[in-house]
């Protein structure tokens, strides 16, 4: 089995970190390289992300790279963050824009992931592994495609040591991104991120804001199960099975999973790889 990430987002209420512990315990045993953690952008999440990525490490033993996402954040703000994660030993960061919460307007001192990047590299020197964003069906915002490459690229010859993508359900769509990087000169891994379905109302609207794209076959059959929870799940992990299968066929350098801080989605993919 190639190396295997887990995603998780910082609980805010009791339940949902009971939740979390319930879901770290029940992965941990299928040997994670590492977990991540999210991180609100404009800092919304800075305290409870911190926090998430200690528990992660300490309570469960888990080697946790914590998000970092820099639109809306000053240079002062997220270099206190570099060396509170550094002197805590971290030693993987997860790189991004980040998208404003709606309302809020300070833009921050980085406009772009490129330049957090920059920034890592100017002020904790070679001491993080930085993974960067990568959108195989383009990025919602982005209206050329090619230039949406080359943005990319610009992140990896900024410094960062690899990708992990947005959620899609097209397998071609990922290896055409990784030919199309690799022949601008990108040389670094590019981990798929793969998203289990397990309520397909909720994916369909999450898809729809992030640009990843449900191929109407999948779509077609998730409607005719309606209601049926059970069948939706069971048919949800036989296609993501599938697609991480022909991924890993392909060349994946490993898999990065949106858990959404459950468990059992997951590791019925898992059970069937
Ligand atoms: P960028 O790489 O900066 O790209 C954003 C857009 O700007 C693209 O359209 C790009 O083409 C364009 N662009 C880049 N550079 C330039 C330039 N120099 N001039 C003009 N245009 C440019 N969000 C969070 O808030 N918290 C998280 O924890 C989080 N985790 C994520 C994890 C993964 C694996 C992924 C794939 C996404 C995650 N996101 C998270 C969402 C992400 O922040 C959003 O998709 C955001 O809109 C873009 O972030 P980015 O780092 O890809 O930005």
């Amino acid at each position: 089995m190639p190396p295997i990430s887990f995603e998780f987002f910082p609980p805010k209420t009791d339940e949902q970190r009971t939740q979390l512990d319930r879901t770290a315990k029940a992965l941990k045993p299928l040997a994670p390289d590492y977990v991540s953690v999210t991180f609100g952008a404009g800092g919304s999440t800075l305290s409870y992300t911190s926090e998430t990525v200690q528990h992660l490490h300490r309570e469960h033993g888990l080697d946790v790279a914590p998000h970092l996402s820099c639109v809306g954040g000053t240079r002062a703000e997220l270099a206190a963050l570099l060396d509170t994660y550094r002197s805590a030993g971290y030693r993987r960061i997860v790189a991004l824009r980040g998208d404003l919460p709606s309302g809020m307007a300070t833009p921050g001192d980085f406009r772009y992931a490129v330049e957090l990047v920059r920034f890592i590299r100017e002020h904790s020197g070679d001491h993080f592994h930085i993974e960067v964003a990568a959108y195989p069906e383009m990025h919602p915002q982005a209206d050329d495609a090619l230039v949406d490459l080359r943005h990319f690229k610009a992140k990896v010859d900024a410094g960062a040591n690899g990708a992990i993508t947005q959620y899609f359900y097209n397998a071609d769509a990922y290896f055409r991104f990784v030919e199309d990087v690799q022949r601008l000169g990108v040389n670094v891994p590019i981990v798929p991120g793969i998203m289990p379905i397990s309520n397909y109302t909720q994916l369909r609207r999450f898809s729809e804001g992030c640009g990843a794209e449900i191929p109407r076959w999948i779509a077609k059959r998730m409607q005719a199960h309606g209601d049926d929870a059970e069948s939706v799940r069971s048919l949800g992990a036989e296609v993501v099975a599938q697609l991480c299968r022909r991924l890993l066929d392909g060349g994946a350098p490993g898999l990065h999973f949106y858990t959404l801080n459950r468990a059992k989605t997951t590791q019925a993919v898992l059970e069937q790889l």
